[in-house]
């Protein structure tokens, strides 16, 4: 998306900085190419963990053209989704840790579809829906003994705790098929983040096609549904487009005709799953200068965002490396040298170190691009101290909605 400057000017002056701003026709885009990269009768779930706010999901829920459906992982995200209006029916409850707790309220609220982590976790399903009167249907999530393309993040063919070792599924099958209280309904194969590439996207697709063949010979249950993960891609705080992906469809549709042949009248239904890819873009972080200051040479621009507000799982050195690249929206201002920082206590929060900066002053306003997906949720929010950012949902011009995460400690 192309950042309405104007607006995000008037939103920085009227409610401050650290501010996230949320196009919902950014959103509606993205949604749009997905599924139109899809074969027409597959699901999208989206993963909640990429950004729960309310506004967002509802608008993945809403509006024209097929409707996402949610993954989600824990009761806050489940509360979300039952705000945004998502029946219990739409709604796919993941993770390798749900407790006895969470599952249970997951079935009260009406969730009747889990991925199940191990024979342990499966049956703490089946525990959940029998104390309920209720049978679930579960995923499987296998974890795959042959692990293909390189990626930014991989989950699967190394030990982790992620879904159920693949070679073992034939040993267990009974087991797994016999669990009171929960059908194996089909598997859950999700194994990669932000694809390289639409070669590399396809080419994990296709082994997890074969992978799910191979499963439903170990199990011996008919498959009435499978999740074949996901890894859309969308750049994360540096500028650019979603990718596009014009050979995904015609590669699936030939794929699954020949290893599931009754794939079109959902014989399996086949769903992905996105996080990233449908809310990346329609961010935007406006963070303020506080301090710039030069150290032995180097500069420094000190901003009111960090990884309190911004990235926080890589300013612990995991998961998601981020540099951020600052929007100098074709002003034609100078750029320089500097190491962007947030105004935290430790030498860990920088958002970008060495990059390509606009002239900036104390008060100055930068903007971050796309970065819709991975913000608030996945940082260090409480760490020293700071108010959340505000977040802001327009859809256009039009100011929709603005509100702030507030942490309160209450007595229990
Ligand atoms: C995180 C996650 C996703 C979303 O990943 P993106 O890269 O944001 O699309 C999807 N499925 C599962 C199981 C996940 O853990």
């Amino acid at each position: 998306m192309t950042a309405n400057t104007p607006l995000l000017e008037k939103l920085a002056a009227e409610y401050g900085t650290p501010l996230y701003v949320y196009d919902l026709d950014g959103v509606d885009a993205a949604r749009r190419d997905l599924f139109g990269a899809l074969p027409e009768s597959f699901d999208v779930f989206y993963a909640f963990k990429a950004n729960p706010h309310v506004e967002l999901v509802r608008a993945l829920r809403t509006g024209e053209g097929p409707a996402c459906k949610a993954e989600i992982s824990s009761t806050g995200e489940l509360a979300a989704a039952l705000e945004a209006g998502y029946p219990g029916t739409d709604i796919l409850y993941t993770g390798p840790g749900k407790t006895r707790g969470e599952l249970a309220r997951a079935i009260v609220d009406g969730v009747r579809l889990f991925s199940a982590e191990s024979l342990s976790d499966l049956t703490h399903i089946g525990e959940a829906a029998l104390a309920h009167g209720v049978t679930a249907d579960a995923l499987l999530r296998i974890n795959s003994a042959t692990a293909g393309a390189s990626t930014s993040i991989r989950m699967t063919g190394t030990p982790t705790q992620f879904g159920i070792d693949s070679e073992t599924v034939a040993e267990i099958a009974a087991q797994l098929r016999d669990v009171p209280g929960v059908t194996v309904a089909g598997l859950h194969l999700f194994s990669q983040s932000n694809a390289r590439d639409e070669k590399a996207l396809i080419g994990e697709f296709l082994r997890s096609i074969d992978v799910a063949a191979a499963m439903q010979e170990d199990l011996g249950v008919r498959l009435r549904m499978m999740d074949i993960g996901g890894g859309f891609s969308v750049p994360y705080a540096q500028a650019g487009a979603r990718a596009q992906y014009p050979g995904l469809r015609a590669a699936l549709e030939e794929k699954l005709d020949t290893t599931f042949p009754g794939w079109r009248q959902g014989e399996p239904r086949v769903a992905v799953e996105s996080g990233r890819y449908l809310v990346g873009d329609s961010g935007t972080l406006l963070a303020g200068v506080s301090n710039v200051k030069v150290s032995r040479g180097r500069k420094f621009v000190i901003l009111d965002a960090g990884i309190n507000t911004f990235g926080g799982m890589s300013g612990l050195g995991r998961l998601l490396p981020v540099s951020v690249v600052v929007d100098t929206d074709g002003a034609g201002r100078a750029t320089e040298k500097a190491s962007l920082v947030g105004p935290l206590c430790t030498p860990g929060d920088i958002l970008g170190r060495e990059i390509e900066v606009p002239e900036t002053a104390d008060g100055d306003v930068l903007t971050i691009p796309n970065t819709g997906a991975y913000g608030p949720t996945a940082s260090l929010l409480m760490f020293l101290g700071r108010p959340a950012p505000t977040e802001a949902v327009v859809r256009g011009d039009e100011v929709l909605h603005v509100s702030r995460i507030e942490h309160i400690r209450t007595p229990v």
